[in-house]
This record gives structure tokens, C-alpha cells and sequence, in this order.
């Protein structure tokens, strides 16, 4: 078996687990193997070396399932999941209801193996002549089968990422496979998904179908044509694969992108020059010249406009500013970033130490790393009182004896309800960096909620606004408050906002960044992780501030470490 067929077997194995109602620990486990899996070059090698638990992520249950299956292309474990659990098991926990229990009965009773089965025998009435259901349970289960077909799950951009890697490394594995991309609001990294889109450019459509069909993360396959392929995968998420040839990749990628209001745009603008953007014919080409182009950035150019990045097609202007000359080639990227900002360790709620983090941030390449840990009044997160800031400040000392990043030192200070900064002004003043953020009582008045914030910008010490409206995706809304009395207020005093890397919170939306940006407001783009694993969170925050527009410019921890150092320092400017 080779790496990528390895990968899969794990993906199943860890899915039978999950189903057999295994910790979600030793599932994800699984999961983290087969990425594992299909990053290793050599595998060959690594098995006959026996060096497997080398690699990251591959501990020694793993390593032996994965020399097994390289060898012999089987797995005993796996046919043992496999026997254990009743057929279809997969496939028929989607129908919302259909626990393990409720599966092996109706496969005991009916022998129902799948979901077709399932259907049939819900609509044949044969389910509710089964012990312990009824003719309701047989409604709800049709109800539920319907319900796949069209169900909206939304889902965390970095959760349909995380999915999103897995099925391209699974559909670029395939021989006839030319290319895969993401495409849709995924790629242009919205907070949130319904859908992950795919696109690849294959001589064998029907082959690509049926190998990425076989993908075992696919709970079960909704559609299946001729060049596109639906499915669904265990949390509910639907992923939809178009397959193009070669030379329709650029056009079909574009147009799966989107946004559809940023299509029109530039339909309207091809209009105007006598041509018909792509071929399939968004609404009939009117006897316009098709345009034929070999990647991207030659249809902009057909259009004359400069390649606008997916982040930013959402027709909020964007046309409009490139027809005026915004060329859009500065935008910030993650590899601009210096230095990693917003970092708990274990003196508040984070997970590793001090050295930990530094070590992490000199391994992704960084000059600096800010350590921000709460201030007291965030007491139920270990804010540090004034002797433990203390005793830090000795820690990051000595471990920067160790490390070649340089280490900075820092706050995440609470807001205060009055607008107040957690420590004293002579402390602050100690400390390279403050971030300020709102952590509790978010359901004030608006106006008191702007007073609040106001106050604390205008606060004499230079501060990041950390997390501007406390907002976690999907599940917390924005505070309110006056957003541009704020900015105005950021504007006018020592002040920047930060970015939000934390794939929950992503604060502050590209709406706000822009009108940031008019007033010449400075970001600074976080991690706020408290593990080593959450300084990675930095893509978000790039990916977030790129929908705002944001220059690389116009980012401090872009700087280097002196100059960003000099940008933040709470004390008098220099
Ligand atoms: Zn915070
Ligand atoms: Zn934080």
C-alpha cells in the first residue's frame, strides 16, 4: 500500500472507533497519523528502517498498523473494527436519531447495510415492524434521509481547512489528477463555511470521480454526474468536487471562487469590452468573445485590473478601488510576519511555558514573540498579580539566556468597566507591550460600552485593542458599541488594533479593518494562543486582515524586532 491509501485505511479505522463510541482523543489520533502518513516522502524507507516513530505524530500503536498495511496492504485491527460494527455504520449515523444500538437492530432485523436500504425500508413500512420503533421513529428517519440531501451545516474556517487538506491530498494522490484547489468561500477565507468546493483538472473525469468517492472521510456520496461529484462528511459538512480539463482549470477555479456578487462585477466590466467571461456561460455571452485565459491573473488582466486575491472578491468595493489604481500587491501575507503577538503560557491559561513558546516561535522562523499573559481581574484565567508579573519577567530573562528570538514582555490587560488598564501606569510603562481587551460585562449599553472602550484607547500608555468586539464565530455576537467613535478614538491616541488569529474569535471584521484602515489606524495581527500549537493561529489572523485590505505596510509586528518594539512601547514615545 502506498502513503496515501495507508492515510485512508487510518482515517477509516479512526472513524469505526468514533463510531464505537472510542475517546475523541485516540480517534483524532488517527486522524493526525494519516496526515502524518501522507507527508512522509519515503515511506518505504521509514518501515524498513523502522524509524516510523520518528515522525511527529506517529506514536507506536500507529507505527505498527502503518507497517502492516505498507506490507501486507491489510490490517487486522481494521477488519476487526470492521466486524465488530454493523455494516454501513458510517453512512447511517448521518440520519439524525440513528444511534449504534438503533443501527444494529434494523441491520439484525432487516438487514439494512446503507442509507438506500435504510429509505426503502422506512418507506416500505417495514421499520415500525421492528421492536422499539414506531411509525414516528419512521417518519423522523425519512424526515432525516430528506434532510441530508439539502441541510446547511456551518462550520469554522479552520475546521474546513483542516478537511479541505486531507481531500486534496487524497484527490492530487491520483495519477490523472493535474491539479486540486479549493475553491468558494473557503478559499476566500470567510470566518465561516457551508460547503467545501473543490476543483481539478484531470484527462479522466470518471476515474477522478470514483477515486475521490473512495475517500473513507466521505460519510456517504450525495451525487454523483458526469465531471462533479457531492458528498458529505461525518459532521454533516457537504464537499462538492468539479473535475475540468486542463485548460478550462483557470476559469472553472475562478468562477467557483466567487463571490457571485464580485462575478457580476466583472461580467458587467467584460461587457463593457465586448467580451464573455468563461465559457460556461453564467447568462449567455450575447455573441461576446469568450475569454480564453491560462490562469487568473490573466483574465484580471484581460479585464484590465490587477489580480484581486480571493480574499478580497466580495464586492465590497474591491473593483471599484482597483479600477482607480489600487493594484492590491501589498496586501499583507504570512510571510511578513516577524513576530508572533498575543501569547498566554502556563502563568495564566495557557498550556506551555515561557521557553516552550519561544522555542515553538524559533521554530516557525520568528524574531520575536510577545509573552501577554491576563492581568488580575481576570482572575478566573490566572491573572497574574503584580508579584507573579514580576517573577515572569525574571522567567523570560533567563530563557531568553536560551533561545536566539528575542522575547518581549507584556500584558493582556483587562478593560476595566470604567475604561481603566489593570496594572498601574508605572508597571505598564515597565512593559514592552499592552494589549487591552474587554473580557467581561459584554451587555452593557452601547454607550456606556463606547465610553468604556473610548476611555481605555485614549489611556496615555500605547495599547493594542485585543479582540475588538469579543465576538466568538457562530456562538457570541459582537458587543455593541459606537465602532467609529472608537476608531476615531484609536486614530487620535497611542493606539493600534490587533488582528484576532484565534480561528473562534477573528476579530475585528474586514468591514471595520477597512474603515480602520481610512484612518490610518496600525494593526497588529495576534495569535492569542495558549499552546505552541495556537501560534500556527497567525494564518488566520493574516487571512482575516488580507479581507480587510490590510498592507504589509501597515502591520507593526511586520517590523523587526526594535522597530516593532519602539512602535508598541507603552512608555512616552522615543
Ligand atoms: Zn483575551
Ligand atoms: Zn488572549
Amino acid at each position: 500500500m502506498d502513503r496515501f491509501a495507508v492515510a485512508n485505511a487510518l482515517r477509516e479505522m479512526g472513524r469505526l472507533l468514533e463510531a464505537r463510541g472510542e475517546s475523541p482523543f485516540r480517534v483524532r489520533a488517527y486522524d493526525r497519523g494519516a496526515r502524518a502518513v501522507e507527508g512522509v516522502a519515503d515511506l518505504g524507507r521509514l518501515v524498513d528502517e523502522d524509524r516510523l516513530r520518528e515522525v511527529p505524530g506517529i506514536g507506536p500503536v500507529l507505527a505498527s498498523a502503518i507497517a502492516e498495511l505498507h506490507k501486507t496492504g491489510r490490517s487486522e485491527r481494521l477488519e476487526r473494527l470492521r466486524a465488530q460494527l454493523p455494516p454501513g455504520i458510517l453512512e447511517l449515523s448521518l440520519v439524525p436519531g440513528m444511534t449504534r444500538a438503533r443501527i444494529a437492530a434494523l441491520h439484525q432485523a432487516l438487514g439494512i447495510r446503507g442509507l438506500d436500504e435504510l429509505k426503502a425500508a422506512a418507506e416500505d413500512g417495514r421499520i415500525r415492524t421492528v421492536k422499539g420503533f414506531g411509525p414516528r421513529t419512521e417518519e423522523k428517519i425519512l424526515e432525516g434521509i430528506r434532510g441530508l440531501a439539502t441541510r446547511e451545516e456551518r462550520v469554522l474556517l479552520y475546521h474546513a481547512e483542516r478537511e479541505a487538506e486531507g481531500l486534496l491530498r487524497h484527490l492530487r494522490s491520483a495519477p490523472q489528477v493535474a491539479r486540486a484547489d479549493v475553491a468558494g468561500a473557503l478559499r476566500r477565507c470567510e470566518e465561516t463555511v457551508t460547503e467545501i468546493l473543490l476543483v481539478a483538472a484531470s484527462r479522466d473525469p470518471a476515474a477522478t470521480i470514483l477515486h475521490f468517492s473512495s475517500y473513507p472521510m466521505l460519510a456517504t456520496v450525495l451525487e454523483r454526474g458526469l465531471d462533479h461529484c457531492a458528498a458529505r462528511l461525518p459532521d454533516g459538512l457537504r464537499v462538492e468536487l468539479t473535475v475540468t480539463p486542463q485548460a478550462a482549470y483557470a476559469t472553472t477555479l475562478h468562477r467557483l471562487t466567487g463571490s457571485e456578487s464580485h462575478l457580476d462585477k466583472l461580467d458587467a466590466l467584460a461587457e463593457a469590452r465586448g467580451l464573455a467571461l468563461e465559457g460556461a456561460g453564467r447568462r449567455g455571452n450575447g455573441g461576446r468573445r469568450p475569454v480564453a485565459i491560462k490562469d487568473e491573473a490573466d483574465l484580471y488582466r484581460r479585464l484590465g485590473l490587477p489580480l484581486l486575491p480571493p480574499e478580497v472578491r466580495e464586492d465590497e468595493g474591491e473593483v471599484e478601488a482597483a479600477v482607480a489604481g489600487d493594484d492590491f500587491a501589498d496586501l499583507v501575507t504570512e510571510a511578513d510576519v516577524r513576530g508572533l503577538v498575543h501569547c498566554h503560557t502556563v502563568y495564566s491559561d495557557g498550556k506551555h511555558t515561557v521557553e516552550q513558546m519561544a522555542r515553538a516561535a524559533e521554530a516557525m522562523g520568528m524574531q520575536y514573540i510577545t509573552i501577554t499573559d491576563h492581568s488580575p481581574t481576570a482572575h478566573y484565567a490566572g491573572g497574574l498579580q503584580l508579584d507573579r508579573l514580576k517573577r515572569q519577567w525574571d522567567e523570560i530573562a533567563k530563557a531568553q539566556e536560551n533561545v536566539k528570538v528575542r522575547l518581549l514582555r507584556g500584558t493582556e490587560s483587562d478593560i476595566l468597566a470604567d475604561g481603566a488598564l489593570d496594572y498601574p501606569d508605572s508597571v505598564l510603562e515597565q512593559l514592552d507591550i499592552v494589549i487591552a481587551s474587554v473580557h467581561n460585562r459584554f451587555r452593557m449599553s452601547s454607550e456606556q460600552m463606547t465610553r468604556r472602550v473610548v476611555a481605555a484607547m485614549k489611556h496615555p500608555v500605547f495599547k493594542v485593542w485585543g479582540h475588538a468586539q469579543g465576538r466568538y464565530v457562530l456562538t457570541r455576537p459582537p458587543f455593541e458599541c459606537d465602532m467609529d467613535a472608537v476608531l476615531d478614538a484609536v486614530a487620535s491616541s497611542r493606539a493600534a488594533v490587533e488582528v484576532n488569529g484565534d480561528p473562534h474569535r477573528l476579530d475585528m471584521v474586514p468591514r471595520w479593518l477597512r474603515e480602520a484602515r481610512k484612518r490610518g489606524i496600525r494593526f497588529v495581527i495576534s495569535t492569542d494562543a495558549h499552546s505552541t500549537a495556537q501560534l500556527r493561529n497567525v494564518r488566520y489572523g493574516v487571512a482575516m486582515a488580507r479581507r480587510g485590505w490590510v498592507r504589509r505596510g501597515e502591520v507593526l509586528n511586520a517590523l523587526p524586532a526594535e522597530a516593532f518594539r519602539r512602535a508598541v512601547r507603552p512608555g512616552t514615545a522615543a
